[in-house]
């Protein structure tokens, strides 16, 4: 038993010409097999350089662990030799960027790429390999896929190119996909389709999912609990469904009423003021205080912990009660 990743207290720091940058600062989700975690936040908050963290590629900028344990299927890859750790990243933890060109060798057809998978990792031949290269372009939708294996990325569309990673994260069957804002540079239409597709693809290969975001619109319908991070903590941890009916933070809150609404054409869009704290001096107290329309004198004093709301709930804020009791109050 027991989840497939158990991050615990992590927390990871960078070096700055400004001083140290905190960037992680304790840190803790699981993600059970075949769940969906969303992590939600805007840049800065720590989201990629957890997952970073989890995939153990921090190096550029230099950012480093300084704390806590990365679990993965009970073990922790933080105290691993490099050699397997290596080798779990490759077969049992895939990762999906954002932006596919810069991930896909340019100069390497994409057959060839999603071929290698099978040659290094599966002992598969030259013919096989290109074989299930087509199959999984296949998979991922891509029209026409055995006459485009020999194309190279460029030749292809930017949401083509993002499937062609989901295929490339899919093809030796990992048990957890790491998903860095995987449709944030597609329009808006490709992106749903993108999303879906990997929704599906999700299901019926019955994997881990740690989709990140900024975005809180693209993962309703994808999560199934959401983690929300603020200056390198988790501020609100909740399943999708009850975050979006009553959010027990400020900062939830805020990001949900500033998420356009069809039903509410006309009116001036909500927007959280400010902007998130530089990582080399995060305010004291709450983070969110400068920011947050219900500070009070204890928000700039103490840090609150993270409050168990209800089960599978928690917020760290002083006054998550009232928060989630003025729902009705929503502009
Ligand atoms: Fe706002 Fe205070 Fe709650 Fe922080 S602890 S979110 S400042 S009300
Ligand atoms: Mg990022």
């Amino acid at each position: 038993g027991g989840a497939l990743l158990d991050v615990r207290g992590l927390q990871v720091e960078f070096r700055t010409r400004d001083g140290i940058a905190h960037a992680v600062n304790g840190v803790s989700y699981t993600v059970a097999a075949g769940e969906t975690l969303a992590v939600l936040g805007e840049s800065g908050s720590g989201k990629s350089v957890t997952a970073q963290a989890v995939l153990g590629i921090l190096d550029t900028p230099p950012g480093h662990v300084t704390g806590g344990e990365i679990l993965f299927h009970g073990r922790d890859l933080l105290r691993m030799g490099a050699e397997e750790r290596r080798r779990i990243r490759g077969t049992k933890l895939a990762m999906i960027f954002q932006d596919a060109l810069s991930a896909l060798n340019p100069v390497l057809s994409v057959g060839a790429q999603l071929g290698e998978m099978f040659e290094v990792h599966r002992g598969a031949s030259r013919k096989e390999a290109r074989d299930r290269a087509a199959e999984l372009m296949d998979r991922v939708r891509i029209p026409a896929a055995r006459s485009r294996v020999g194309d190279y990325p460029h030749q292809f569309s930017g949401g083509m190119r993002q499937r062609i990673m989901i295929a490339m994260a899919l093809a030796l069957e990992p048990d957890l996909i790491i998903a860095d804002e995987p449709t944030t540079a597609l329009d808006v239409t490709v992106q749903a389709q993108v999303m879906d597709l990997l929704a599906e693809l999700r299901r019926e290969y019955a994997m881990g999912l740690v989709l990140i975001t900024h975005d809180l619109g693209v993962v309703a319908d994808v999560a199934d609990r959401i983690a929300v991070m603020y200056a390198g903590r988790i501020v609100e941890t909740a399943p999708v469904h009850g975050l979006y009916r009553a959010p027990a933070h400020p900062y939830t809150r805020g990001l949900l009423d500033s998420i356009p609404r069809l039903d509410q054409k006309g009116r001036e869009l909500y927007a959280i003021k400010g902007l998130p704290p530089s990582l080399t001096a995060i305010p004291p107290g709450c983070p969110f205080h400068p920011r947050c329309p219900k500070a009070q004198d204890i928000c700039r004093t103490d840090r609150p912990p993270l409050y168990d709301v209800a089960p599978g709930r928690a917020s760290a804020c002083h006054f998550w009660e009232e928060t989630v009791s003025e729902q009705g109050e929503r502009p």
